[in-house]
């Protein structure tokens, strides 16, 4: 008898089944510690917000989660008011005047 082993069959899965670490490559996304930031950066990040469901600015987060994703700083978290998910991108100051700014 033949081994049916013989003929092997290749599937691409395309349903979420992929290893976690697949898709951290794939997002790039590279996790940060929002409360290693000074105490007023964490303040105002906490602070200074806006919610796409409330459609109202600066109602605050809770929960926040800090992430890098494709070379852009993200803190994620809850809308104080609804709970709804909210991303504040962060402007990296040390990131600022390096286009020639400078002669
Ligand atoms: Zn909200």
């Amino acid at each position: 008898m033949l081994p049916l082993t013989a003929r092997t069959v290749h599937t691409l899965s395309t349903d979420s089944g992929q290893p976690e670490y697949l898709r951290e490559m794939v997002m790039e996304r590279i996790e940060r510690d929002f409360y290693a930031r000074d105490e007023e950066d964490q303040q105002a990040f906490l602070s200074q917000t806006w919610c796409n469901n409330c459609m109202e600015a600066d109602l605050g987060m809770v929960e926040p989660q800090e992430y890098e994703l494709n070379g852009v700083v993200y803190v994620e978290g809850k809308c104080a008011k609804c709970g709804e998910p909210i991303v504040t991108e962060i402007a990296d100051d040390s990131t600022d005047g390096d286009w020639g700014d400078e002669d």
